[in-house]
């Protein structure tokens, strides 16, 4: 298959996946083609969920380490492939065990409540787990007087104190995609298309926040352009998800928000976009690389990731 196009990939990539009963599950920060030939697609956490929910022996993750680390988490009894291993986080990486560990050493008597955005070892360490989606309620779930210790996006734990007013410490980490967004180049793009809202994800900086029309997840984001009656939109957030708002609205504007430096792609996310349809044909079919946890870890990071789905249950999230 060596110097063959996508297309052929693509079709062999369908007739192994039949063949070895496995399924793609990919994020939204991926390419529109490799959105195309998934049989999911969603935010880390829903997929990760699809993959505990479904009857295939190999699910192979189209997404950054951390995603394809909660999916094995979650479904430990099957083979979990990511088609390249240098695909990681810099958020999730600017969290490192021991450092992390010491934290919550000198920050004694807090509750620990990670971001799904963290790899397995500071899952391991974490009372619940929290995605952007559901963060303020896990918050608020808890008892008026419990402090937090939450990591690692320095911007999601600011927006997730302003909203609940907890005691709250945070740990000091960015999303290289989210902190780069220009509110003078949004404030430029509002002046040119008035109509257009601004929608904004919580890892962006507190400026961005503040212009926003609406802040949500990815998931959340995607949402609000079904539901909302507007025909124009700014978005700070990767422009990956924008596969999806085009495919559920054509007709809408979608406009992604500029990076500071206007001469980088640093809006999108260079781990995500490691990933392509050649890597993922290779992939399967050599079923490598597998990603594999040791099972007292596994156990650990269950532990929080239970207690958030308990929460949400509770909740009717
Ligand atoms: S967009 Fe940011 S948080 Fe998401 S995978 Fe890339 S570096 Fe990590």
């Amino acid at each position: 298959m060596e110097g063959k196009n996508n297309t052929d990939y693509v079709s062999e990539i369908k007739r192994m996946k039949t063949e070895k009963n496995a399924i793609i599950l990919a994020h939204y920060y991926q390419s529109g083609d490799i959105q195309d030939i998934a049989d999911f697609t969603g935010d880390s956490l829903a997929l990760s969920q699809k993959a505990a929910s479904n009857d295939a022996e190999i699910i192979l993750f189209a997404g950054v380490k951390f995603m394809a680390e909660t999916a094995k988490i979650l479904a430990p009894e099957k083979k979990v492939l990511l088609p390249d291993l240098d695909a990681v986080c810099s958020l999730a990486d600017s969290c490192k065990p021991a450092d992390f560990k010491r934290f919550i050493d000198e920050n004694p008597g807090r509750t620990v409540v990670s971001y799904v955005n963290t790899n397995v070892e500071i899952k391991a360490l974490s009372d619940i787990i929290c995605t952007s989606s559901n963060a303020v309620q896990i918050i608020n779930s808890l008892s008026r007087d419990e402090k937090v210790l939450f990591a690692p996006d320095r911007n999601l734990g600011n927006y997730v104190l302003n909203e609940t007013g907890r005691d709250m410490v945070i740990w000091n980490g960015t999303c290289h995609v989210h902190e780069e967004f220009s509110l003078e180049a949004i404030l430029n793009l509002k002046k040119q298309n008035p109509d257009a809202k601004i929608i904004v994800h919580p890892e962006c900086e507190l400026p961005v926040r503040m212009v926003a029309d609406y802040i949500g997840s990815t998931s959340g984001l995607l949402q609000f352009t079904k539901k909302d009656p507007g025909k124009s939109y700014i978005i700070a957030t990767e422009p990956g998800i924008i596969h999806q708002m085009k495919k559920a609205n054509p007709d809408k504007k979608y406009i992604p928000a500029p990076p500071k430096d206007s001469t980088c792609g640093c809006s999108e996310c260079n781990f995500m976009k490691l990933i392509t349809i050649e890597k993922i044909y290779k992939c399967l079919r050599d079923e490598k690389p597998e990603i594999f946890i040791d099972a007292k870890m596994i156990s650990d990071a269950q532990k929080p990731i239970k207690r958030m789905m308990e929460i949400s249950k509770k909740l009717g999230l």
